[in-house]
């Protein structure tokens, strides 16, 4: 599914997945700088139910944001230097956890990137407008999630 949003459209988007999805999704953001994804992810925990504020992790790889129905294990991964940084932080174990793991830069996890994810590429298109590519990868949507991502459309 292929989308072209404006900034209303990327919280809209990251806010119904943030609603729908089952725990233990993986989502791999990837893209453009200021493409969206931090943006997107902000409006993801708001659909899990999360209040408080939510900030880049670039210089610390992983924020982790409790009270909503379930964790949300935010990840930046353009710093990583080497898939062993990945080890150390735990990466695997917060993946496989019953939380929703979304990953910027998912490109640099290499191997250790979950075979089960969803993909969500990010694109400028405009100063406002942005595509937004979702493609599941050995999994899928669900009828219900994909009725609601339609009328994105
Ligand atoms: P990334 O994390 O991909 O680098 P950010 O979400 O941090 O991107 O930044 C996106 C920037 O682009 C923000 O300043 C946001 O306000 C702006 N923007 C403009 N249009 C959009 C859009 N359609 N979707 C998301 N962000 C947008
Ligand atoms: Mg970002």
């Amino acid at each position: 599914m292929r989308f072209t949003l404006n900034c209303e459209g990327t919280e809209t988007l990251g806010k119904i997945l943030g609603e729908s999805l089952p725990t233990g999704t993986f989502l791999a953001l990837s893209g453009d700088l200021g493409g969206g994804k931090t943006t997107f992810t902000k409006a993801l925990a708001q659909g899990l139910g999360f209040s408080g504020e939510v900030t880049s992790p670039t210089f610390n790889l992983l924020h982790i944001y409790e009270g909503g129905r379930a964790p949300l294990y935010h990840f930046d991964l353009y710093r990583i230097k080497n898939p062993e940084e990945l080890m150390d932080i735990g990466f695997e174990e917060y993946v496989e956890s019953d939380g929703i793991t979304a990953a910027e830069w998912a490109e640099y996890a290499g191997e250790a990137l979950p075979e089960r994810r969803i993909e969500l590429h990010f694109e400028k298109a405009g100063e406002t407008e942005r595509t937004v590519e979702i493609l599941p990868v050995q999994c899928e949507l669900g009828a219900e999630l994909e009725r609601r991502l339609m009328e994105l459309q």
